[in-house]
């Protein structure tokens, strides 16, 4: 017996392979390569699976696999036309897999998520003039002689709008002699970054910023912090640290959390570097993904600039990555593989050897550590640029500045507003909550609208008058009679959503033109744009939103934030409430006055004596942050500990509380560790499944993945159940 196998090994001439496949499978499968198909790792290759063709990637020689007998091995059926997937992409997906205990295929999913990019685009149809034809000259081929003659060949569709002659013409021409038919390379994707572009003058501060990342780029694995205020210049800086990769030779990643309403981030990279980046996210057109995919893995694609799912394009020859906004909970995948992007940037930036950016004016108790114990470094951009001043922010408490009856608006943020819109600034609302009412419930009997399929309270949108969970999308007409007690006319709508606070703006200002921004009101990131672009033509006096306008936007002329429920966030027993609630806030606040007018912001709080309150009305972050680090360093929470939850669903309570047990009992033991659970999710019923949860909680120095290993190898999960496992868990409901 030979001890493991390789992809290799030599069978009468031919050779063994390991591929691996984009499926759940725990790992990769041995194949044969025909005689005359050299086959190495990275290649991707169809291969028979059963009954069907599957693509997959000859993965690199896995030691201790016991190989399947040579007689049982079946053939590759063909090489497939693609660049190879690169090694730094091979082991980071093996690193991810391990990392978050998933099936390493369900990695390789991501990084072959466009099975059409494997195909080479199709050549064009062209023709070349060869002036040796038959039959007569004609006006119209007069005009495709004019064209062609002594030129390269054109593509059929150029020449038929250059020559304005149908492709009939053409043809027949072609039948006749005149025109040969050629084949051109189709046209590139994306065009070169222009590098003779100079950016804006920085400032000394911002010089010395760029100068730094810039001298990082080509010097290997490095990880640095760009810290600074909203409108410090953040942006500029890192741009011309990507203008140094891209000199090198480079391509260069930018992550951003909400890529498909970046719009604004677009026209300042198509400013810079006269060209567009590719863009990457789920909401761009299958031809689109292809094209992408494909310029990312042959290098025609200089920049990419995507959403986390990003990180698995098929980068030939990475040089930097940059993640914006890295703080930013978007950045964690809830489904699917369960992973973090920004530290999975970081461990391909370790993988490619190359230097990573991470970006924040709030950056995540988990760099802030990592920068106090020297693993990361940090660059500091203290100041907005241009002198601007920083909003000044004000804590407005409800118990004391108490709105009237079933109305929202302090009367201090209600005076503010009226000296905003009567000074002809603008103002903005935020609430973090869509539709009109978070709860309906009936005056007679009590009887309150919850999901039929989760632990959820049904939200009222008035618009369109339905019921809606916003946890599974179920949704209903809003009747007039209780279904509990039949009474008419007595349901009531509980707290405010931002349509309700729009109903109040608009009453309090009726001359007012208000706007409200929700993922419900603007349909993806064209409607997205066309209303910031309003905003900021000061076509809108009162914009009225949820999280969606605490992002990126400038609005240069507001300057009023009012938050409407800063407590909103704290609610809950996340571990990160208070750190969310700042960094968010932070960010709502930090659209105010970023031109050179002064902003304000104003929080209605009824806990303004909450730390996160108190920093962001002093604006002393550092000192919020030790607070949060020196509670978490208490508890052992992360980043001084480390968790890692077990979800487990199913259909039937009972038998998933049999089960629930079972791993109980099955649970790690010893040292440095605890497992808390079962206990019900606070979403104990989504979408018709019961829900429960385990955390396991480890001390810095011990690793989570070999106890879950352990843990769940030692229990068979009933093929009702389903066990999810999410290391750093950042969702806890
Ligand atoms: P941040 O990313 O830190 O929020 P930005 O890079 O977006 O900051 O800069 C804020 C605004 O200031 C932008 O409109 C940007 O173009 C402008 N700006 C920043 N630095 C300069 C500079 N050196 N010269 C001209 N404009 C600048
Ligand atoms: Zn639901």
């Amino acid at each position: 017996m030979r001890s493991g196998a390789t992809s290799s090994l030599d069978l009468n001439g031919q050779t063994r392979v390991a591929v691996l496949l984009p499926l759940p499978l725990p790992g990769a499968y041995d194949y044969r390569a025909p005689e005359g198909l050299a086959l190495a790792p990275g290649d991707f290759v169809s291969i028979p699976l059963g009954a069907r063709e599957v693509v997959g990637v000859v993965w690199d020689p896995a030691l201790g696999r016991s190989p399947v007998a040579a007689a049982r091995l079946r053939d590759v059926s063909r090489l497939l036309p693609a660049p190879p997937l690169p090694a730094v992409s091979r082991r980071f997906v093996d690193w991810v897999a391990g990392y978050t205990l998933s099936p390493p295929g369900a990695v390789l999913r991501m990084a072959m998520s466009v099975p059409g990019a494997l195909v080479p685009p199709r050549p064009l149809a062209a023709f070349r003039w060869l002036a040796a034809g038959t039959g007569k000259s004609t006006p119209a081929r007069e005009r495709v002689r004019a064209v062609l003659r002594d030129g390269p060949p054109r593509p059929l569709s150029e020449l038929v709008l250059e020559a304005g002659v149908g492709p009939g013409v053409i043809k027949a021409m072609a039948a006749a002699g005149w025109l040969e038919a050629a084949r051109l390379p189709p046209a590139p994707a994306f065009a070169a970054p222009d590098l003779k572009r100079k950016g804006p003058t920085l400032s000394p501060a911002q010089g010395e910023a760029a100068r730094s990342l810039s001298g990082d780029i080509g010097h290997g694995f490095k990880t640095t912090l760009l810290d600074g205020v909203t409108g410090a210049g953040k942006t500029e800086v890192y741009f011309e640290a990507i203008a140094a990769a891209l000199d090198s030779g480079r391509q260069v990643l930018v992550l951003l959390p909400e890529i498909a309403l970046s719009a604004e981030w677009l026209e300042r990279f198509a400013a810079r570097f006269g060209v567009a980046p590719a863009v990457w996210h789920s909401e761009i057109s299958p031809s689109e993904r292809r094209r992408a995919w494909r310029a990312a893995g042959d290098g025609e694609a200089r920049v990419v600039v995507g959403a986390r799912s990003a990180l698995f394009l098929p980068f030939p020859d990475l040089g930097l990555i940059v993640v914006d906004e890295e703080h930013d909970g978007a950045y964690k995948q809830e489904e699917g593989v369960i992973y973090q992007a920004r530290d999975m940037a970081v461990v391909r930036a370790r993988l490619g050897d190359i230097p990573i950016v991470l970006v924040s004016a709030t950056p995540s108790l988990e760099t802030v550590r990592n920068v106090a114990t020297g693993r990361y470094r940090a660059v500091h951009l203290a100041h907005r640029h241009a002198g601007a001043s920083l909003p000044l922010v004000a804590a407005v408490d409800m118990r004391r500045d108490r709105p009237p009856a079933r109305s929202w608006l302090s009367p201090s943020l209600r005076q503010a507003l009226t000296e905003t819109l009567a000074a002809g600034d603008q103002a903005m609302l935020f609430l973090n909550r869509r539709g009109y009412a978070p709860l309906t419930l009936c005056r007679h009997c009590g009887h309150r609208f919850q999901c039929p399929t989760c632990t959820s309270w049904l939200v009222e949108h008035r618009f369109g008058a339905r019921l809606r969970c916003h946890h599974c999308g179920f949704e209903m007409a809003r009747p007039d009679v209780c279904p509990a007690c039949a009474t008419a006319g007595e349901l009531a709508a509980c707290g405010p959503g931002v349509e309700r606070l729009a109903e109040e703006a608009a009453a309090l200002f009726p001359n007012a033109r208000i706007a409200t921004m929700t993922s419900d009101t603007v349909a993806g990131p064209r409607a997205a744009e066309a209303l910031i672009g309003r905003v900021r033509a000061k076509e809108i006096d009162l914009l009225i939103g949820t999280q969606i306008i605490a992002k990126g936007h400038n609005f240069p002329g507001l300057t009023l934030v009012g938050v409407v429920d800063a407590d909103l966030g704290l609610i809950g027993g996340d571990l990160r409430a208070a750190e969310r609630t700042y960094q968010l806030l932070h960010q709502v606040g930090g659209r105010a006055g970023r031109a050179d007018r002064p902003g304000r912001v104003l929080l209605q709080t009824y806990s303004a004596d909450h730390p996160a309150m108190m920093a962001l009305v002093s604006g002393d972050r550092d000192r919020f942050l030790e607070q949060e680090a020196a509670g978490r360093r208490e508890a052992g929470l992360p980043p001084f500990g480390r968790l890692a939850a077990l979800i487990v669903s199913g259909g039937d309570a009972g038998a998933l509380d049999r089960f629930c047990r079972v791993l109980s009992r099955a649970a790690p033991r010893g040292e440095g560790f605890t497992v808390l659970g079962p206990a019900p999710a606070p979403l104990a019923i989504l979408r018709g499944r019961h829900r429960r949860r385990f955390l396991l909680k480890c001390r810095h120095d011990v690793r989570p993945q070999p106890l879950v290993r352990a843990w769940l190898a030692g229990v068979k999960v009933p093929g009702a159940l389903r066990v999810q496992v999410d290391i750093d868990p950042y969702g806890f409901l």
